[in-house]
């Protein structure tokens, strides 16, 4: 009697469960649940941390723009892309120009010099993330400059803190020079801050991610030599994965995908996010039914 009623109190258990996980399933619902995440990391910093609400980016590459639409309407105005075709005609299509007038796009890609004018031609371009030398920079600095676009271009110096070949950015070593040649020589650039994309595997119960804490310790290097406020150049780390402990370790901008709009699927993923890695709560979730089904049949069994 009582294992039927353990039995019954499961099944209830997990008919809960199916109803938050599937059926109620939206991008509105993920927002909420990052944005919540992200407070309750923030309030978690160290007080001398605590100058800024870290930016969500929501990471909408490989996603079609009826997504991009639907985020927006829950109130999401920062959006990543990796691609800057894929990044031009989202921003050109006619139904974001007329539903998102107030969207904000960063570039989190690897940018060439030979799509400096088509990235340029990007409306709503709030920052391009990913400058990693100083002939990128130029170059972005003097186009910017011969469009007479008014105000400034915002961009991030991108650090490869992890030293794997694979990733873009210059190396922490040079970071300080690049920062440099940016403020003295880069005149239509305005530097918003580091970014670094990482190694995905770090487990975080073996410590802090040591991407995070490089980068950390970069911009106090940076900001020691350079005669900056530590808290007038941001950080750009974070991903599904482990974005609650980016901000945790002072990451002001926080870029995630696979967690507000689903796992990406396709051809367009070589070279950036292992998506293999990341247990999204929905996995999890669902891995967490199926223990329960599990646990029923034994239980039934015996
Ligand atoms: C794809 C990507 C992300 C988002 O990855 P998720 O794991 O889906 O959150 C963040 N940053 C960069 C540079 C990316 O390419």
């Amino acid at each position: 009697m009582a294992k039927l009623f353990r039995c019954m109190l499961q099944i209830v258990d997990i008919e809960r469960k199916m109803s938050t996980s599937s059926s109620h399933f939206s991008i509105a619902n993920q927002l909420l649940y990052v944005n919540d995440k992200i407070k309750a990391a923030s309030v978690k910093r160290p007080q001398h941390l605590q100058y800024s609400t870290p930016r969500l980016v929501a990471v909408s590459k490989t996603k079609g723009t009826d997504l991009i639409i639907e985020a927006y309407d829950a109130g999401q105005r920062h959006f990543g892309e990796n691609y800057v075709v894929e990044l031009h005609e989202k921003a050109n299509d006619i139904e974001i120009q007329d539903r998102c007038q107030d969207i904000q796009w960063h570039f989190i890609g690897h940018l060439q010099r030979n799509k400096i004018s088509k990235i340029l031609d990007v409306p709503n371009l709030f920052v391009i993330e990913t400058v990693d030398s100083e002939k990128l920079a130029k170059a972005l600095s003097d186009s910017w400059g011969k469009l007479k676009k008014s105000g400034h271009l915002q961009v991030m110096a991108q650090i490869n803190t992890s030293g794997e070949t694979s990733k873009s950015g210059c190396s922490p070593s040079e970071a300080v020079q690049l920062v440099k040649y940016i403020k003295e020589h880069c005149p239509h650039l305005q530097l918003l801050g580091l970014m670094t994309i990482g190694s995905f595997d770090h487990d975080i119960n073996s410590g802090p991610n040591p991407d995070f804490q490089a980068l950390f310790d970069i911009r106090k290097e940076v900001c020691q030599s350079l005669n900056i406020l530590e808290k007038d150049l941001e950080l750009s780390m974070g991903m599904s994965a482990d974005f609650e402990h980016a901000i945790e370790m002072g990451s002001t901008n926080v870029r995630v995908g696979s967690t507000i709009f689903g796992e990406r699927r396709g051809h367009q993923e070589k070279g950036t996010a292992s998506d293999q890695s990341v247990q999204t709560d929905q996995n999890r979730e669902t891995n967490d039914v199926q223990s329960s089904l599990n646990k029923i049949e034994s239980l039934a069994l015996t």
